[in-house]
């Protein structure tokens, strides 16, 4: 590397600093210097709370040993696993606003930060972000979940296979539906491209019912993927 890349890229990080209001994206409180080019300040990124452990070995929802899990109960094969880092709530919530509606991109840097040590994300495995339909790309102008699995590769140097699955269809919004539902709104809505037998770990912003990642899960195993596990940033609310 020359010797005046570094002082270039440190100097465009400083007009970056000077173009954007060195104010976190959440709280609108500035951000110390020591924190770099955050979007994020620190505060905010603390009061993410971690999911807690013991988690279910399969939907990765904190349970209560001996009883079945509500969750993953009537999940269908395929899926191995799915593990999310925080609580969908106060600002992990507006985070995921930010990156989905708010057209911060860059705020799936902060998030992928606190998904790097989630359990899927070891040995030889490809990371795959759930595909968006060609309206909703077209609208946002990129796609989240792709963005989140960029950071992650960065952060865990796993490679990202943006190409292995495909939307075969657009989705209704699941925001107000039951679980059934969902199941029968996504169902077949992903294929994916032949896959020789390799481990894969879906990558997506939020888990509600996991019925997103089952019905991808299942188009990467039919495709002839080995396994097929799942990471979030954000997993709603305990369902009681
Ligand atoms: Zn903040
Ligand atoms: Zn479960």
């Amino acid at each position: 590397m020359p010797p005046w890349q570094p002082r270039f890229a440190s100097a465009l990080a400083g007009v970056e600093r000077w173009l954007l209001p060195a104010a976190c994206l959440l709280c609108r409180d500035p951000i110390s210097q020591l924190e770099g080019d955050a979007l994020v300040c620190g505060i905010c990124r603390s009061r993410w709370r971690r999911v807690p452990d013991p988690v279910c070995c399969r939907c990765g929802q904190p349970r209560m040993s001996g009883l079945e899990c509500r969750i993953c109960a009537a999940w269908p094969p395929g899926l191995s696993r799915a593990r999310s880092a925080v609580w969908l709530e106060g600002s992990a919530r507006d985070a995921v606003h930010q990156l989905k509606y708010g057209g911060w991109w860059r705020v799936a840097e902060a998030m992928a930060e606190v998904m790097r040590g989630l359990e899927p994300l070891t040995g030889q495995v490809f990371l795959v972000p759930i595909p968006l339909g060609g309206r909703r790309l077209r609208e946002r102008g990129y796609n989240q979940s792709e963005r989140l699995a960029i950071a992650l590769g960065a952060r865990t140097g796993l490679p990202v296979m943006a190409a292995a699955l495909v939307r075969a269809r657009e989705t209704r919004t699941q925001t107000a539906l039951t679980p059934e539902a969902r199941q029968a709104n996504v169902a077949g809505a992903f294929t994916a491209r032949p896959l020789s037998p390799c481990r894969l770990v879906l990558v997506d912003d939020v888990f509600t019912t996991g019925a997103t990642l089952n019905a991808a899960a299942a188009a990467l195993i039919s495709a002839g993927a080995e396994r097929v596990d799942a990471v979030t940033f954000g997993r709603a609310v305990e369902v009681v």
